[in-house]
C-alpha cells in the first residue's frame, strides 16, 4: 500500500518548478525515450504527487538512469518539465538518503 505524505509533495514544490501535477497520464512521452526507464515518468509523478517517498526511493535506479535529454518533453501535450521534474526527484533522494 502507498503511504501518502503531503509534506513530501510540498518539499518537491519547494525545490523548484515541479509541475508534475499537469501530467494526465496520456503516455505519449514514453515513445521517444532512448533509455526506456524501468518505470514510466507518469508513474513517478503519481508517486510524487501522493508524496509516496518510499516508492520514489525504490525507483532510485530508474530515476538516476534518465539522461535528462528532454526528448520526451517534445511529445507532452501539457508542457510537463519531465526532465527537470526527474532532476528534482534526484535531489529529493539525495536530501533524504544522503543528507546532501
Ligand atoms: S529526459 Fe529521461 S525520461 Fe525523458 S526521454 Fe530523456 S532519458 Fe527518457
Ligand atoms: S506526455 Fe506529458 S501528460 Fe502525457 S504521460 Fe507524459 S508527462 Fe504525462
Amino acid at each position: 500500500m502507498i503511504k501518502a505524505n503531503q509534506e513530501i509533495y510540498k518539499q518537491l514544490l519547494s525545490i523548484g518548478d515541479f509541475n508534475a501535477s499537469k501530467c494526465f497520464s496520456c503516455g505519449s512521452c514514453t515513445a521517444l525515450c532512448p533509455v526506456g526507464l524501468d518505470i514510466l515518468p507518469r508513474t513517478l509523478f503519481r508517486y510524487a504527487i501522493l508524496g509516496a517517498g518510499d516508492k520514489i526511493i525504490e525507483e532510485s535506479d530508474a530515476i538516476f538512469s534518465c539522461l535528462l535529454c528532454r526528448l520526451c518533453e517534445e511529445m507532452c501535450p501539457e508542457g510537463v518539465n519531465i526532465a527537470e521534474n526527474i532532476r528534482m526527484l534526484r535531489q529529493y533522494i539525495a536530501e533524504r538518503e544522503y543528507n546532501l
